[in-house]
């Protein structure tokens, strides 16, 4: 038998899947179980949105379009970019990919070499180490804890920084931890950035939903950290669309061409349909913005309150995102229930086995000490869990 590859080979399975399937096996064995593990909206796409895919059906013609996406769209992708961020690109700085995992790849694809050193904040999404080291690259992590609002400090960011830094991975707002950094913060990223001449893959992709404080784009900082910027958006979360699978970049021209062409042998164009879809999303009615928002923010509200009023756990309120990180440092050690909880697997396990609520273990971001809980779920779902934790927690 020949061997796989090496590299592949040590890419890890998600963690955080362990703990959903397992969920969602119990309640496809008919058991009650509410889950605050949804990585997505719980809001259906926009019908506007839907038609404007279904016209684009019936009328047939669905070929190939340029492999980094629609004129088109790119011009609608530039206007937002114009409007929203105060950024300026033209179409030929932007590439559509299949959602804005795609285009974290293309990014790292592109400007990564064997040795490069990636920093990736900690807790990070689960995807971002993985991602680097699929480009050949070493993720090097940097803190962001939750004394510091779960941002990176200005100088464990200058400490990590050496000369095979590549890049840096900035997520505002974050999923975990639903922190969005703020215009001085950023001001004090690009320098660091500038300065030591490391790129900074920006992901936005939940820029649309933000409680506190408003969305600022690293980029739109001034034209030097904008040539070191990869802006990474898509529609995926902001207009409830994760399964269209649209994403895209803004960046200089040179990483552009590096990514288009990286794409056009890896995909070729996203999913052509989507891509119409995606101008409806960008150009049509922005209701879905506000309404999603006003939800999420009565569900936040809610469940920080509700996890700072139980023993034993506690949140710092996110400012924007759908997720909650709840610090259960104070019970790890203790037996609950008759059961030792030794980390965040355990708590999670127990949390399943004895309340039937499914919560991501902190250790899938490489945080111990926390589990997450997203509010992309009902409100009664919310308040049903999160009594059912408190239960669990008194047993
Ligand atoms: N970036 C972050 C921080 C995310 O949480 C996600 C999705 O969970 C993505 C990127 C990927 O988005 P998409 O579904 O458009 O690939």
């Amino acid at each position: 038998k020949k061997n796989l590859s090496t590299k592949n080979m040590s890419i890890a399975p998600s963690v955080t899947l362990a703990i959903t399937a397992k969920a969602k096996k119990m309640k496809g064995d008919g058991e009650d179980v509410i889950s605050f593990g949804a990585g997505e909206p719980d809001f259906k796409t926009p019908e506007n949105i839907r038609r404007a895919a279904i016209k684009v059906i019936e009328e047939g013609s669905i070929g190939y379009t340029a492999a980094s996406g629609l004129l088109e769209l790119k011009e609608s992708i530039c206007e937002k970019l114009k409007k929203d961020n105060g950024l300026s690109y033209e179409p030929e700085s932007i590439v559509v990919s299949c959602g804005a995992k795609h285009s974290l790849s293309n990014a790292l694809q592109a400007i990564c070499n064997p040795g490069d050193e990636v920093i990736v904040p900690l807790p990070y999404w689960v995807s971002y180490p993985e991602l680097v080291k699929m480009a050949d690259a070493n993720p090097v992590f940097v803190e962001a804890c939750e004394e510091n609002g779960f941002k990176y400090s200005v100088d464990d960011l200058k400490a990590a920084i050496n000369e095979n830094t590549k890049a840096l991975i900035l997520n505002s707002p974050s999923n975990p931890t639903g922190a969005v950094y703020t215009n001085d913060e950023l001001e004090e990223i690009a320098k660091i950035a500038v300065e030591n001449n490391i790129y900074v893959i920006s992901d936005e992709i939940y820029e649309k939903l933000i409680y506190e404080g408003k969305h600022i784009s690293i980029a739109s900082l001034g034209e030097r950290i904008k040539e070191l910027t990869i802006v990474v958006n898509g529609v995926s979360k902001c207009y409830a669309m994760t399964g269209w699978r649209i994403g895209y970049t803004a960046a200089n021209r040179e990483i552009t061409r590096v990514m288009e062409n990286i794409q056009s042998h890896a995909t070729s164009n996203p999913n052509t349909i989507a891509q119409y879809a995606s101008i409806e999303a960008l150009n049509g009615d922005q209701s879905i913005l506000k309404d999603m928002k006003k939800a999420f923010d009565e569900r936040r509200n809610f469940m920080a309150d509700r996890i700072n009023s139980i023993d034993g756990v506690s949140c710092t309120k996110p400012a924007g995102a759908f997720y909650v990180m709840m610090n259960i440092k104070e019970i790890l050690g203790r037996e609950i229930g008759g059961v030792k909880i030794e980390n965040s697997m355990d708590f999670a396990n127990y949390l399943l086995d004895s309340a039937k609520v499914a919560v991501v273990p902190g250790i899938g971001f490489g945080s111990e000490g926390y589990v997450r809980l997203s509010y992309a779920t009902s409100l009664d779902n919310i308040m049903e869990g999160l009594e059912r934790i408190e239960k669990a927690m008194d047993a």
